[in-house]
């Protein structure tokens, strides 16, 4: 192979996954390049929270909690099963705190534990309420000078003004501005940074959740000049004598040959955005939308099948999920809006199928959620689903897009995003659901929020509710009356977020062939690698933690590989 330019580990896709094999590389004394589809970095993790989840991490040890990983073990074997090959949970709860304290010390990546953030299947056993979750600390985009451009943005609908970032404790200071200093001076702080960033950026430079992660993760590639191609799309990979040693890349109108001594990197976010694949896998009725970046479409999937990589086996629906509400934005194009934990969970708030009536605890989390929805919809329309609220409710807490403390909803109304009505039984009129079961629902709820028990589906029973809930609200802070009118209505579809379907890997992160050899040269890591946990979601963060994690993973091989091969 005769190549124009040659490194020793070639990343397709500037994400999590990718931007940690290529830093660990590089880290490692390897040449690293990027190879990014689109025009900006950071993919869907930009647009995420940022939370990763990493059992048995360091910043658990320094609080003197100790054996984490065992619990870990147990959590992930309970809930994962024979759903995933064992060994690569095992790499993961090995590698994972390992990861995280390397890219703390050896690259300026900071994280923090969330103080309380329970694991979303409370009932298993090893299940945790804090401590696993961490959040990237705030990062500075000035530092990144006109480069700051070259990272994604996050959803306009989860930044305030559609420009500038808060982190959720902080807009939950911010809600009490009215009635405290606190909130006030906090407010003031950040809206004086924004208007000075204005003067200068297209949006906030103040980074926190994904965005931080994408955009620091980009500066340390850049401080270690790690090549980062945009606009850049891979071709083909060059196979010889069974190994991957390099790929056709067009950038610029010119095609180039890149040799990879150590191999190719398939870090392209699996496939959300493609119709193609998503009607090919996920279940129906099909998802019509996703808040992931466009540019995961799988591209890098096939080119890896196209050098003998075998997919998982497909699982019960291929992909992670929102449960999601669809607006449309002032500029005209398509809000797709996740209901992570701000509404479901509150108390006043049920969600309904087409007879009216409840089909899960609204307070479980978002993946758990949406297949909800999916089993609920095969005997009873649940797709869409409704979520059904009273005024008192829209104003404390919001839905979806509406804010809470928002003075006019109206404007959600005349879009036809809110449904609003004076009576429950109008409501259903407007969203086409039986009124009796609706009404009959609503009585029985109302009785379960009087009493604090939810005897149908036991909402606010365990710690995960709990902590989405209202902790002011009493007896139980995820179920309150719905009794003051106008009601409300938002519509709900099942939105990936990611898929879990994706190239079977061994515990390096190598691609596997059909008969589950390793194909040499060959990596996958992110969503393009099948799920290591079964296409469950543990706990929040679970998807930037294994992303990073196999990231980190390939680095190590490839550098041992490396290592080997000079000695
Ligand atoms: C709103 C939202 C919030 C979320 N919050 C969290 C959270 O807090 N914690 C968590 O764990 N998960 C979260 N997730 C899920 C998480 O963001 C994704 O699972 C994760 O970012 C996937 O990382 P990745 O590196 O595989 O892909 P990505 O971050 O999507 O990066 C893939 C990159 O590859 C590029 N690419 C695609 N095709 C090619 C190609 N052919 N050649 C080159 N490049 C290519 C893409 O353009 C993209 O830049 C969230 C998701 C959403 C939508």
């Amino acid at each position: 192979m005769k190549a124009d330019e040659e490194y020793d580990l070639v990343v397709l896709g500037a994400g999590a996954g990718g931007m940690t094999a290529a830093l660990v590389a590089a880290l490692e004394g390897l040449q690293s390049l990027v190879v990014e589809r689109s025009g900006q970095v950071g993919g869907t993790t930009a647009r995420s929270s940022g939370t990763v989840w990493i059992p048995n991490n360091h910043h658990l040890h320094g609080l003197g909690i100790e054996g984490d990983d065992r619990a870990a073990r147990a959590y992930l074997g309970a809930l994962v099963g024979d759903k995933a090959e064992p060994a690569l949970r095992e790499a993961f709860i090995e590698a994972a705190p390992a990861m995280l304290r390397y890219l703390e010390e050896r690259a300026d990546l900071r994280f923090q534990p969330y103080p309380r953030q329970p694991d979303y299947h409370q009932e298993l056993p090893g299940a945790v309420e804090g401590g696993r979750a961490l959040e990237p600390l705030p990062f500075d985009g000035r530092i990144l000078g006109p480069d700051f451009d070259k990272v994604a943005w996050p959803l306009p609908e989860l930044m305030l003004f559609g420009r500038m970032m808060v982190t959720r404790a902080e807009a939950a200071r911010l809600l009490r501005a009215a009635t405290s200093w606190d909130g006030l001076a906090l407010g003031a702080r950040l809206i004086v940074r924004y208007l000075a960033d204005r003067t200068r950026w297209r949006r906030g430079t103040r980074l926190v959740l994904g965005n931080a992660l994408a955009a620091r993760l980009f500066h340390n590639l850049r401080r270690r000049a790690v090549p980062v191609w945009l606009n850049a799309a891979a071709r083909r990979l060059i196979v010889e004598q069974g190994r991957v040693r390099g790929l056709v890349v067009e950038r610029g109108g010119a095609e180039l040959t890149i040799g990879a001594r150590g191999g190719v990197v398939m870090a392209g976010g699996g496939f959300p955005a493609s119709p193609e694949l998503c009607e090919r896998y996920l279940p129906k009725p099909m998802a019509q939308y996703t808040a992931a970046y466009q540019w995961c479409r799988g591209e890098t999937i096939l080119l890896a099948q196209s050098a003998g990589a075998a997919l998982g086996p497909p699982g019960e629906d291929n992909a992670l999920w929102f449960p999601s509400s669809i607006g449309r934005r002032r500029d005209g194009t398509t809000a797709v809006y996740p209901h992570i934990v701000l509404d479901r969970a509150k108390p006043g708030l049920i969600a309904v199928n087409a007879a009216g009536r409840r089909f899960v605890n609204e307070a479980v989390s978002y993946h758990r959620f949406t297949r909800a929805m999916y089993r609920a919809h095969q005997t009873t329309p649940a797709i869409p689903a409704m979520l059904i609220c009273d005024h008192r409710f829209l104003w404390n807490y919001g839905l979806g897009m509406v804010r809470p403390r928002t003075p006019w909803p109206g404007r959600f109304v005349k879009s036809g995003y809110l449904k609003a009505a004076a009576t429950l039984e109008e409501l259903a009129r407007k969203i086409g659901v039986d009124g009796a079961g609706l009404a009959d629902t609503v009585n029985r709820h109302n009785e379960f929020a009087r009493t604090g028990v939810d005897a149908d589906f036991g909402k606010g029973a365990n710690a995960y509710d709990r902590w989405a809930g209202d902790a002011e609200h009493r007896p139980n802070p995820c179920l309150g009356p719905i009794e003051q009118p106008p009601f409300y209505a938002v519509a709900l579809v099942p939105t990936p977020l990611g898929t879990s379907l994706g190239l079977l890997t061994n515990r390096h992160s190598q691609t596997l062939d059909a008969s589950g050899r390793p194909i040499e040269g060959l990596y996958a890591c992110g969503n393009d690698m099948h799920s290591a946990v079964g296409g469950e979601y543990p706990g929040a963060g679970a998807q930037l933690g294994l992303a990073m994690t196999f990231g980190y993973l390939v680095a190590m091989h490839a550098a041992k590989a490396a290592g080997a091969r000079a000695a």
